[in-house]
């Protein structure tokens, strides 16, 4: 028999926190909370595994999972001491979704579930409070109508606030029991109205709604919407937990709150949260009244003048601060937590660990370690390698001038500059078209994830630190300021005015998600500081990783930077982007024009100073680090115009006439220049080239080591070797190149000669290849190109369609290809090492900053991984972690 249903309360559970794939992570979490003693209302969580279930089998439920619920809804009825469905002393539950991982885009939880006509008089009765018992009932039945029966909730705001101008109401816990009575009756006739049937009066038939509900939204568009974004399978189905209802809106004792143990945004150790006073449910994060601060710190910090929980009820926020302390102790990570307080005693709804920006993961990980809660390796595995570049980005330059014309809650930090949008289609779209947008709204809801995800920044008028803006955008590391309130939205006019300007639909704005400040135009940006706390957990990573990182740099800039973010190397310099560059491009098409080769050496012979004085450069900045210089790659034409109107001009400058470039132009064109004839097709047809380039590369390191001592390791690397011979041919023009070179300076360069593998030839030729060559570079752009036969700039246009159905899970230029490209490269790493053992192994492609491409790249037992500059902190984590993960 199959267990689909496991119960937790009264201080224990049958399930625990590991086992959150069965439970979801809310139910886990419950559970473990009830295991070490913290006050949880009683319930019972229906397992993934049901989920699973209803969607193999026409959403059928299993046969004996009826039997199971009504066992364990005994079990809470037993706890509680109440009866579900009893109307003179009715248990009420919540119905909660809860998958692995927390989803917006799943069901929203109804509470107050049970409650019918009969089952409110008797609550109204046996509570004395007929004015609680009625505000449960009126916000039950709009929520299970909305979530469940699909009934639009502004329907019922309407009726609400008809009723609230009515009576005089301000605000909703000024409407007495008399007037929610009537407006229950309004609620009923709106849903009679709307679904041609009555608000279900079964507690039983409202249960298996719900849950039916729970599982339905599992399929909703929003929650594929955001698996497919967040990469979440859509086999793991949620799970839905029952849990008896406590209370925070039965008076002036009770209360309703969201709470992290440490600051989310500075990972200070500071408790941080809201809550509000006789109220349930989310009314905190809905933003209907302004949420009041947890402690009096948060309070002063904020400038509110709302009273503090720590002032207005002391007792049960110590036992708050309590649990606090107790939940870090046992999770050893920082928690976000859900409470309500029911009439002076605290209970706790959901605890998890908590979203943060990637400042406070790094702060609360170095914390952690000098408390002794964690030690170095678990800090390292704590910060999530992508999630750094939100902090390796530019923040605003502090002496830029900023026409600050609002400011709201720092809510996600960073700074972005884009133009105003509105909805988070225009966003999209506007993204799409290559605009660096900012998304303002109100508020945001999970409909505008999409949106959110295209913009630089995100800019709110209403909800504070917690709300949807403000989490969501923490996750995705988008800077976001939120609860700006001066500023005055205008949907319909395409417009916000705040101090007297009107901002437009395109605008540009700045926001900085540090301060709150909100300011006219693109403020300019500064370098992140990279020491302190991050320097730390760097060290650390250092410590534990086996992989060397290394950086794609060609130029001066570029090594600064990769050097800086603690490059080992540079793993890939192409040669060619040195080509391009001011008044070398005409001695570049001077040799392309050349009718021979002494013409072409004539060209080359001007290159070379250029090319020698590239290098010293580099190596300069490297001191000493390995260098590994790709020759030329790319075809000819490459260099040659594009644009008719330019032959004139070139033809010109190059003395030549036009027919003659454009024939020369014409001849060499290629209708695959990608298969054509580049790389070391080029250079063995035209030795002369890497002649001169091998020259330019020795020479500049013996300057070098001339000047500064510092020699740097060339590795000369030669492109697109399919064929072992092409490689042997090659290796004998740098060979005998470098002997010249030493004997006309008396210094032999420190160098090594290896290609690169990118044909699934070389991979599996790379047994023979190796005796040519000391080192292999995975050129996993083209591998996978070549692998696949897909055109990296054309695939975009149909890769989308193949991710959505299913036939590829990942962009394969963006994370590797483990089962082809990945093959391939053991094949290589394989052979090669049998060949020439020890011979030195490195990834150079995108993937080389790609976290789970670099853990690959551990498993395979490779050398290096080289990637962006800006990468190359991303790869120090991720190759730690790597390390870390398979010492189990
Ligand atoms: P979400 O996944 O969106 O956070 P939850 O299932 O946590 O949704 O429910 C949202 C809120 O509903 C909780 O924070 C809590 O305030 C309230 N809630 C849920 N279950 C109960 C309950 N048994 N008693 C009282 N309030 C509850
Ligand atoms: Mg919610
Ligand atoms: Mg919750």
């Amino acid at each position: 028999m199959t267990k689909w249903v496991y119960s937790f309360g009264n201080g224990k559970a049958e399930g625990q926190a590991d086992m959150r794939n069965l439970l979801g992570g809310k139910g886990a979490n419950l559970a473990e909370m009830s295991n070490i003693g913290l006050p949880v209302p009683p319930g019972f969580t229906v397992t993934t595994e049901v989920c699973t279930f209803y969607y193999q089998n026409e959403k059928q439920y299993p046969g004996d999972l009826n039997d199971q619920m009504d066992a364990a809804l005994a079990t809470v009825e037993g706890i509680v001491g109440a009866k579900f469905g009893d109307p003179a002393n009715p248990l009420l539950v919540s119905v909660r979704s809860g998958a692995r991982v927390s989803m917006p885009g799943m069901m929203d939880t109804v509470l107050n579930l049970g409650l019918n006509d009969e089952t409110a008089a008797g609550l109204a009765a046996k509570s004395g409070d007929p004015r609680f018992a009625y505000d449960s009932y009126r916000r039950f039945i709009q929520m299970y109508s909305n979530v469940v029966l699909d009934v639009d909730h502004h329907l019922f705001e309407e009726q609400l606030e008809i009723k609230k101008e009515e009576t005089g109401a301000v605000l909703d816990t000024e409407l007495s029991a008399q007037d929610l009575q009537d407006l229950i009756v309004e609620y009923k006739r709106l849903v009679r109205d709307e679904l041609d049937h009555d608000f279900p009066q079964d507690p039983r038939e409202q249960l298996w709604g719900a849950v039916g509900a729970v599982f339905s939204s599992w399929m909703t568009h929003r929650a594929v919407v955001y698996r497919k974004l967040n990469k979440i399978p859509e086999e793991w189905g949620t799970a839905v937990n029952v849990q008896a209802m406590v209370f925070g809106n039965m008076g002036d004792d009770c209360a309703t709150g969201v709470a992290f143990t440490r600051d989310p945004s500075t990972g200070e150790n500071l408790f941080y949260g809201e809550y509000l006073v006789n109220a349930q449910g989310e009314d905190v994060v809905a933003g209907i009244r302004t949420p009041q601060h947890l402690t009096i710190a948060g309070k002063d910090a904020q400038g509110s003048k709302l009273p503090a929980m720590e002032e207005v009820m002391p007792e049960v926020f110590k036992q708050l601060d309590d649990v606090r302390l107790t939940l870090e102790k046992h999770y050893h990570d920082m928690q976000d937590i859900e409470f309500t307080v029911q009439q002076g005693t605290l209970y706790m709804l959901q605890t998890r660990n908590g979203k943060r920006t990637t400042q406070a993961a790094i702060k609360i990980a170095c914390d952690m370690v000098d408390e002794g809660l964690i030690n170095e390796e678990e800090a390292v595995t704590r910060i999530e390698p992508q999630a750094l570049d939100q902090i390796l980005h530019p923040r605003l330059d502090p002496d830029a001038e900023r026409k600050v014309i609002g400011k709201g809650l720092p809510a996600s930090p960073g700074a972005a500059s884009g133009i105003v949008t509105f909805t988070a289609d225009e966003a999209e779209a506007r993204a799409l078209n290559g605009d660096r947008v900012m998304l303002v709204r109100i508020e945001t809801s999970p409909e505008d994830i999409h949106g959110m995800h295209a913009a630089q920044g995100i800019l709110t008028t209403r909800g504070g630190m917690t709300s949807h803006a403000a989490v969501v955008a923490r996750g995705m590391g988008r800077p976001c300021v939120s609860g700006a309130g001066d500023l005055n939205v205008d949907y319909k006019g395409k417009t916000f005015s705040v101090a007297g300007i009107t901002v437009k639909e395109g605008d540009w704005i700045t926001i900085d998600g540090g301060s709150g400040q909100i300011m006219l135009g693109e403020v300019p940006t500064v370098q992140p500081e990279l020491s302190g706390d991050f320097a730390r957990i760097m060290d650390w990573a250092d410590k534990a990783r086996r992989l060397k990182v290394r950086a794609n740099a060609e130029t001066p800039d570029d090594a600064r930077t990769a050097r800086n973010f603690g490059a080992e190397g540079i793993g890939l310099c192409r040669t060619e982007h040195m080509f391009f560059e001011g008044d070398r491009i005409t001695a570049v098409r001077e040799m392309i024009l050349a009718e021979d080769e002494a013409g072409r050496r004539a060209a080359l012979e001007k290159i070379l100073p250029m090319q020698r004085a590239d290098f010293v450069e580099l190596f300069n900045i490297m001191k000493g680090l390995p260098v590994t210089v790709r020759l030329l790659d790319p075809p000819l034409h490459e260099f040659l115009p594009r644009e008719p109107n330019e032959f004139e001009a070139i033809a010109k400058d190059l003395g030549v006439s036009v027919e003659k470039l454009r024939y020369r132009a014409a001849q060499l064109h290629e209708m695959n220049p990608m298969l054509g004839h580049r790389g070391c097709r080029l250079l063995n047809t035209y030795p002369e080239i890497c002649e001169m380039q091998a020259r330019a590369i020795f020479e500049a390191a013996i300057l070098v080591r001339e000047e500064s001592g510092d020699a740097p390791h060339c590795e000369v690397m030669v492109p697109l070797v399919g064929i072992q011979k092409e490689l042997e041919l090659m290796r004998a023009v740098i060979d005998r190149v470098a002997d010249e070179v030493a004997a006309e300076k008396g210094i032999k360069p420190d160098y090594t000669v290896g290609t690169m593998i990118e044909l699934p030839r070389a991979a599996l030729r790379a047994g023979t290849i190796a005796e040519e060559a000391a080192f292999f570079s995975f050129g996993t752009n083209d591998l996978t190109q070549t692998t696949f036969g897909l055109s990296r700039d054309d695939a975009a246009g149909f890769l989308g369609s193949y991710e959505k159905r299913g036939i590829l899970k990942n962009d394969p230029f963006a994370t590797l290809d483990k089962e082809g490209v990945g093959e391939l490269i053991e094949i290589a790493a394989e052979r090669g090492r049998k060949t020439r053992p020890g011979i030195k192994l490195g990834i150079c492609g995108e993937h080389g900053g790609d976290p789970s491409s670099i853990d690959f790249c551990e498993e395979v037992g490779l050398d290096y991984v080289s990637c962006s500059p800006f990468r190359v902190p991303i790869a120090r984590l991720a190759a730690a972690q790597a390390a870390i993960r398979r010492k189990g």
